[in-house]
């Protein structure tokens, strides 16, 4: 039982935060490239400078609890990135602000309730639905596969690494896809064939989160 009941501490929430601002810096290019085909080519500078700001903006929140340093994540968010994804995003950070008010630790339930949350969050937002080629179809079957994982009992990191392997394949699967929501929709049937630009930031920042669980 004692992996089941993983405790994730506040400081790897901030670990968290800072591999992804690492992460996405390091994949900005990568990012542009895939938001150029089926975008206006911002997704990766835009994600990377929100997050920037994000870690450069931690030494100020560093005696808050988890809600507080959360709150800060989305209000940068929004007010840096732009675009559709600055708001959704910022969206996912306000819901899991909300969720950890007060907290200097979560468990691993209330990990899976905060992805879940923030993901319920982005969707209020943006109205996608699985299938319509967005960070959706990446978030959807990662909250899934995490969900899963843990009520068949597996212990922390392994259910994490089966919520990244989920949210990789979301992101691979959004490739054949046409696009129905964002930007990308405007293409039709050209958006067929590229992948989502959105859904590989999404795998970037659960990946970064893995990371820092480990
Ligand atoms: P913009 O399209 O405004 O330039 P970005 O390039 O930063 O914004 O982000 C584009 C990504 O946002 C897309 O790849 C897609 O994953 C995501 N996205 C766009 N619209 C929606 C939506 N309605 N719901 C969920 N995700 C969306
Ligand atoms: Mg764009």
């Amino acid at each position: 039982m004692g992996y089941l009941t993983m405790t994730i501490r506040k400081a790897q929430i901030l670990t968290w935060l800072e591999n992804a601002a690492a992460l996405l810096e390091q994949n900005k290019a990568y990012l542009t490239e895939l938001d150029s085909a089926i975008g206006d080519a911002d997704h990766g500078t835009n994600i990377a400078r929100g997050f920037q700001a994000v870690v450069t903006k931690l030494p100020t929140v560093a005696d808050k609890d988890i809600g507080g340093i959360l709150k800060m994540v989305a209000m940068t968010l929004m007010s840096t990135v732009g675009g559709a994804s600055g708001l959704l995003y910022g969206n996912f950070f306000m819901k899991t602000a909300a969720l950890t008010n007060g907290k200097q630790e979560l468990s691993t339930a209330e990990l899976l309730q905060l992805l879940e949350e923030g993901t319920a969050g982005i969707v209020q937002r943006g109205r996608a639905e699985l299938g319509d080629k967005t960070m959706i179809d990446a978030w959807t079957p990662a909250v899934q596969a995490l969900k899963l994982a843990l009520s068949e009992g597996q212990p922390m990191p392994a259910a994490m690494q089966a919520c990244v392997t989920a949210a990789e394949q979301g992101m691979q699967a959004t490739i054949p896809m046409q696009a129905r929501k964002g930007r990308a929709s405007y293409l039709g049937e050209r958006s067929i064939g590229h992948q989502d630009p959105g859904a590989t930031s999404t795998v970037l920042l659960l990946r970064a989160l893995y990371s820092a669980l480990t």
